[in-house]
């Protein structure tokens, strides 16, 4: 009878990747950093194989990692209600994360998101290229200061750089907005409103920067 093989620890640099699925798979044997400890699952992007555009935030919430899906839980909803608004159905994007497992404080029974560190940031970017490499967006769209550092791989203000194309060594250009969840944290309604406005209207300029620059 055939030995059933263990899959090996993650450590070092990708094995070779040949999709999505396989993705997936290799993902939840990640040791890059000690995030997946206490996490249920990895968390990999999903969305069509070839989407024009690619959505990244900062890292699973309490609801993504019961899951295993991202952008499932209130920041996920905000989003969606931002893209139907900007015109941009939410099946033709790929969706993704800077960082794959939750980190949180427990808290009682409550698991308190925490912001990843810069060093976990770049230990998942690996990832995050892979996924880049095997769907070939024409925009990657950052949502929030964390996925911009991985997007980007260096730290950038989200005032300074919101709202216009960068290129990336990798080939496509990234755009930086806000992350959906800092409208939930907002307490004015009107400055919520405003924010959630200029939110909508930066999704939809990307959608038609990357039109424009060639995938239909
Ligand atoms: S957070 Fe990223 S680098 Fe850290 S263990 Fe998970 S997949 Fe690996």
């Amino acid at each position: 009878m055939a030995a059933i093989k263990t899959p090996q620890p993650v450590t070092g640099p990708l094995p070779l990747l040949e999709s999505l699925g396989e993705l997936r798979g290799a993902l939840n044997h990640c040791r890059r950093c000690e995030l997946w400890r206490h996490a249920t699952q990895g968390v990999p992007g999903e969305g069509p194989p070839h989407a024009r555009l690619m959505l990244v935030g900062e890292q699973p919430g309490d609801a993504e990692d019961v899951a295993g899906h991202p952008f499932v839980g209130p920041a996920g909803a905000m989003l969606d209600r931002g893209l139907d608004e900007a015109g941009i159905e939410r099946s033709s994007v790929f969706v993704s994360n800077a960082v794959k497992h939750f980190k949180f404080e427990q808290r009682g029974k409550r698991r308190l998101h925490a912001k990843p560190s810069i060093a976990e940031i770049k230990a998942c970017n690996v990832w995050l290229l892979e996924e880049l490499r095997l769907v070939q967006p024409q925009l990657v769209i950052a949502l929030g200061a964390s996925a911009a550092r991985g997007v980007l791989g260096r730290a950038v203000t989200i005032s300074a750089t919101r709202g216009r194309a960068i290129p990336l060594p990798q080939g496509p250009h990234a755009w930086i907005t806000i992350h959906p969840s800092f409208l939930l944290r907002i307490e004015d309604e009107a400055q919520r409103h405003t924010e959630y406005q200029r939110f909508v209207r930066e999704l939809a300029q990307a959608d038609s920067w990357a039109r424009g620059a060639g995938r239909p």
